[in-house]
């Protein structure tokens, strides 16, 4: 089939990029033509494990291109993909404006029926509204809602084993073209759930929320920990073997970031007063998510002591998560302005985010350093948000002599308290106490 991506985005490129994997001949459209530009010389602009190699092996195949409009040769494409961004506004809304403009940039070119599939994650009603957009099409543009929830890090695997495809379509011809489409991405068994759009709209929002909402529970229990002497590890390991509630995404941490759960609690919330339906769960989550970042601020505070002048903290992992170079809502960025508001001056280090975490924080005090050793020369505490494979074992004896100070802040619980207390640092986890770090390692 033709199809055409609207974004070249963390899920416009992984779509479809894996839709040209599938043997589909893919048009993506951006309008940054600097962008694009960069994509057709084979330059990637962002960091997705696996996705490099994939575009150009399909682009020498002249299976995938990129463009700043669809032009005349894929005015006949069988679907319209719309994966662009739908950052939030100021009151917390989602911005759609930039779908709209698909919708319309579609509505002026498609030149045979086609299908226009919202990927972007946009309020319950957007698809009515593109579909009204697109009114003025000469040919006839159905609109189905197919939200996505690859995740970053993971986006290519996602794409190849989704754990569903949410289609909502009001047509069978709809229905069964997707169907056709998404057939090789099933081959073990049925993955798609089909509804109707708004139910499918929903869905998107419901599950980042539920997410979101199971990491500030237990970064309040962290807290609670921290508070009465539990420790959040037997605490999540009693509460995960219940097979109701289940292991994954119980990890206590720094908060949540990234592009899609702040900001889709946010858009859940919002919804939510428009209807009349006040979303309480979605509002606590949201508050006690920045309350975390505030948490770990404060605990590399009150271990560094009163007087915070010449202070130096050094920050492994900038990233809202690892293997990816997204800085969106990155916890780091809270907490590395919460530092310098406090006039500690702040090294970071990332494997692949340092570049992008620069120029969204730009400030005198903030370094960026390429190696994580030199993040640690001469600092004071050193605190590790962002759980990346190569800081899973330090070698503690070197931090120790590179570091001016001893704090060690582990605020993704992943280091072994013993081994740190060993090299002579101290160790403070989330939601572990000082005893339980020494006795559980
Ligand atoms: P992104 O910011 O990485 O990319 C969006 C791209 O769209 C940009 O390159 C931008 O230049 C381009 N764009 C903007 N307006 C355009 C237009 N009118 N025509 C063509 N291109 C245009 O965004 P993203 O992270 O890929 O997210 C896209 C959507 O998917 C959002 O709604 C997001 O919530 C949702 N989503 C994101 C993820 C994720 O992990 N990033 C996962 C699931 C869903």
């Amino acid at each position: 089939m033709k199809l055409v991506v609207f974004g070249a985005g963390y899920v416009g490129l992984v779509s479809g990029t894996g839709l040209a994997e599938l043997g589909h001949e893919v048009r993506i459209v951006d309008i940054d033509p600097e962008r694009v530009r960069r994509l057709n010389d084979g330059v990637i602009p962002i960091y997705e494990p696996g996705l490099a190699d994939l575009i150009r092996r399909n682009a020498r195949a002249g299976r995938i291109d990129f463009a700043v409009e669809v032009g005349a040769d894929f005015a006949d494409a069988s679907v319209f993909f719309i994966c662009v961004g739908t950052p939030p506004r100021a009151d917390g809304s989602a911005d759609i404006s930039a779908v709209l403009s698909a919708a319309d940039a579609i509505a002026l070119t498609a030149k045979a029926p086609a299908l226009v599939a919202v990927k972007s994650t946009v309020p319950v009603g957007t698809c009515d509204t593109v579909e009204r957009r697109l009114a003025g099409a000469k040919v006839d543009l159905e609109v189905v809602s197919n939200p996505e929830f690859l995740k970053e890090g993971a986006a290519v695997s996602d794409f190849f084993r989704p754990d569903r495809i949410v289609l909502g379509a009001n047509s069978e011809r709809a229905r069964n073209l997707l169907r056709e489409l998404y057939a090789p991405l099933q081959l073990s068994g049925e993955r798609l759930v089909i509804t109707d759009r708004r139910s499918s709209e929903l869905t998107k929002y419901a599950a980042n929320t539920m997410l979101a909402m199971r990491v500030s529970f237990m970064n309040e229990l962290s807290r609670l920990c921290h508070a009465t002497g539990a420790d959040i590890h037997s605490v999540r390991l009693g509460v995960g073997a219940d097979t109701r509630i289940g292991r994954r995404f119980l990890y206590a941490g720094p908060g949540y970031g990234g592009s899609c759960f702040p900001k889709d609690v946010q858009a859940l919330i919002h919804l939510g007063r428009e209807k009349g339906v006040p979303m309480r769960l979605a509002e606590a989550t949201h508050e006690a998510n920045r309350e975390q970042f505030d948490f770990v601020g404060r605990l590399v505070l009150d271990h560094l002591g009163v007087l915070t002048t010449d202070k130096v903290v050094a920050l492994w992992g900038l990233a809202f998560k690892p293997e990816t170079d997204d800085i969106r809502d990155s916890p780091a960025l809270a907490i590395a302005e919460f530092l310098l508001g406090h006039g500690i001056g702040v090294v970071g280090h990332d494997p692949e985010a340092g570049a992008n975490f620069a120029r969204a924080l730009p400030h005198p005090s903030l370094r960026i350093v390429d190696r994580e050793y030199e993040a640690a020369a001469g600092a004071d505490a050193l605190v590790l948000l962002t759980e990346w494979r190569s800081y899973r074992a330090p070698n503690f004896s070197e931090l120790k002599r590179r570091m001016r100070g001893d704090l060690i802040i582990d605020a993704r619980n992943v280091w072994r308290p013993a081994e740190v207390l060993r090299a002579g640092l101290r160790y403070q986890g989330v939601g572990v106490t000082g005893s339980s770090a020494t006795a559980n390692s």
